[in-house]
């Protein structure tokens, strides 16, 4: 079929129950998700101490819309680290890892470029922070029992996203609309 040929190779290297996990969360391409006003003000917080350049003031922001969107979502919220330099290898540099074991989980996201040490773009760093809770909300709040990068995965990272990015330009009456999901 066609639809199956799209599936990446190792899924049929993988357990039957694990292949289960994978076509769920290949099937589910957004969250049962409206954004609060808390939940916009607390991005366009953590955007602007992105900024600023303050490990501090943006871990402090990072944690505090996490916790939100978290609390929308009824979950149990999980420990939110970001920082400094991107570790690199010769190949690629890493730009955020998801701990599901620890007690609370745990992700790191890293806020600067590993060669140039500049400051990651806003869009991308929320994309990244977005894209570890992403794994966490498959465990926590979709149940999927795993985590893999579906495109049903990416989808939802997307939805997120575009929940709750505002461009800088479109101010403070755009960030108040409602999520129009597309
Ligand atoms: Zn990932």
């Amino acid at each position: 079929m066609a639809e199956e040929a799209k599936l990446p190779a190792f899924f049929y290297r993988m357990s039957p129950r694990a292949q289960q996990c994978y076509l769920k969360s290949d099937a589910i391409d957004r969250y049962n998700f409206v954004p609060s006003g808390a939940a916009l003000a607390r991005t366009q917080t953590l955007l602007q101490a992105l900024e600023s350049g303050s490990l501090t003031a943006i871990n402090r922001a990072a944690q505090h819309l996490v916790d939100e969107i978290c609390r929308l979502m009824r979950i149990t919220p999980l420990r939110v680290e970001i920082r400094g330099a991107r570790p690199r290898n010769s190949r690629s540099e890493l730009h955020g890892i998801f701990y599901p074991h620890e007690r609370p989980p745990r992700m790191v996201v890293w806020m600067l470029t590993a060669q140039r040490r500049d400051i990651v773009r806003p869009k991308t760093f929320l994309r990244t922070l977005l894209h570890e809770l992403g794994h966490y909300l498959d465990y926590a709040f979709l149940n999927l029992g795993d985590s893999f990068h579906t495109r049903g995965f990416f989808k939802r990272e997307s939805f997120l996203v575009r929940s709750l990015y505002v461009a800088p330009d479109e101010g403070p009456r755009a960030a108040a609309k409602p999520a129009r999901p597309s």
